[in-house]
């Protein structure tokens, strides 16, 4: 689903505040009926919430449904995301909304930006957008919320990505700077780079190689995995060596002293390393550089591993934070965390790395050229994310102007 900010200068406060009703009654009734509506926005008389009601529903922001007792309307993801980004208006976190660059399965990415003009970015989560329905409403974590699952879940999700890239700035990984969190929204600094994935020479893959399995081994120090590490959630800032900056540079002394900085995102899944299946998070967050780095660089490290064993041995000798602990303590509780994995397996959530493994994609035969050719590379952008590069990001610059907040 994109998202379409335009009729939101359009919304007047009023209505706002209807659709806040929709939200709130949206907890506990999957039909929210329009009495119901009228009394938790809190504005008198009936006619100008009849007219909000009608402006929302023209836009696709809650959907009128026919209930076999009464009629009513159920939120829509529109009406979700004009919430949230009212919000983050309101604090001044965002401005304007610029171009979508990725979408996922799962979220959607975009490009907005402060009144400075300063750009971030919007994840928005939408957890079981594509099969939130097949869901069984007796599952347990449903069983107080069984109206509107996937509002609770992606918030979750927002919740859990938000609350571990705060952990892991603080703590000196490199990762975006996490600024704000509204709903199943979360707004972060804009990386960039590109994604690994799309970086087809890497001058020393065996330097790049080694820094991911230490970001592997230091994460597990301080007591988390990944889960989902790989080509896609690894961006790759270029920079130039800090001494060699305001100097002039031909073209091949620019390349001599570009580092690749790495940069981690996407953290949805990441687990603690007491997690009942951490051996498996671990050892699959490995292999999936592993396999990349062969098949991509036709790089094979000398060394094998690391194991969980050693890397469980290097937190015991040298303990980072904890920070698995601290996020929970954080306000993303235990519960919170088991009530987002089961219903992401219920869902069938996948990481990327697993989608590009669905989808063939890992052929150890395969070569990039051969891809292209075969047509691979399209079917799995939109498998996982169509993503545009940083080129298109000045573009945004412009078409900001347009879509004022
Ligand atoms: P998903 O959970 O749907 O995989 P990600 O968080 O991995 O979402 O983001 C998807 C894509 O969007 C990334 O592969 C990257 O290209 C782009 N992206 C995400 N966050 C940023 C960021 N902070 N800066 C630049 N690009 C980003
Ligand atoms: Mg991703």
């Amino acid at each position: 689903m994109k998202l379409d900010a335009k009729a939101i200068r359009y919304l007047t406060s009023e209505d706002f505040r209807v659709l806040a009703a929709c939200e709130a009654g949206s907890r506990n009734h999957e039909v929210v009926p329009t009495p119901l509506i009228s009394q938790l926005s809190g504005l008198r008389g009936g006619s100008g919430v009849n007219r909000a009601i009608s402006n929302l529903a023209k836009i696709n922001l809650i959907a009128k449904v026919k209930n076999a007792k009464y009629d009513g309307y159920r939120l829509a993801y529109g009406g979700l995301d004009y919430l949230a980004l009212n919000a983050h208006q309101k604090s001044k976190v965002i401005y304007s909304v610029g171009n979508q660059i990725g979408v996922g399965k799962e979220s959607d990415i975009i490009v907005v930006a402060d009144s400075t003009g300063a750009q971030r970015i919007m994840k928005i989560h939408r957890l079981g957008r594509i099969s939130f329905r097949t869901v069984k409403t007796n599952r347990d974590y449903l069983r107080h919320r069984s109206s509107a699952p996937w509002m609770y879940m992606s918030r979750l999700a927002a919740m859990k990505e938000f609350a571990f890239m705060k952990a892991l700035r603080e703590n000196g990984f490199s990762v975006p700077e996490p600024i704000a969190q509204n709903r199943h929204t979360i707004v972060m600094s804009l990386i960039d780079a590109f994604p690994l994935r799309q970086i087809s020479k890497v001058a020393d893959p065996a330097g790049l190689y080694s820094e991911l399995m230490n970001m592997i081994l230091e994460l597990a120090r301080y007591g988390l995995i990944h889960g989902d590490f790989n080509e896609f959630n690894i961006l790759i800032k270029e920079e130039l060596d800090p001494e060699m900056k305001g100097k002039e540079l031909t073209e091949e002394e620019e390349d001599e002293h570009i580092r690749l900085v790495p940069v981690i995102i996407d953290f949805p899944q990441m687990v603690s390393v007491d997690h009942v299946n951490a051996e498996m998070y671990f050892d699959r967050d490995v292999e999936c550089i592993k396999r990349y780095f062969k098949r991509k660089f036709h790089f094979v490290s000398e060394s094998k591993g690391p194991t969980f064993a050693e890397a469980r041995k290097k937190l015991l000798k040298n303990p980072g934070k904890r920070l698995d602990v601290e996020v929970e303590a954080s306000g993303f509780s235990r519960k919170m965390a088991r009530e987002l994995e089961a219903y992401m397996a219920d869902v069938g959530v996948k990481g990327d790395g697993e989608v590009s493994k669905d989808s063939g994609e890992d052929d150890e035969d395969v070569d990039e050229d051969d891809e292209k050719e075969s047509g691979s590379e399209a079917e799995e952008a939109s498998d996982t994310h169509e993503t545009k590069g940083s080129e298109d990001v000045d573009d945004n610059t412009k078409r900001l102007e347009g879509l004022r907040v």
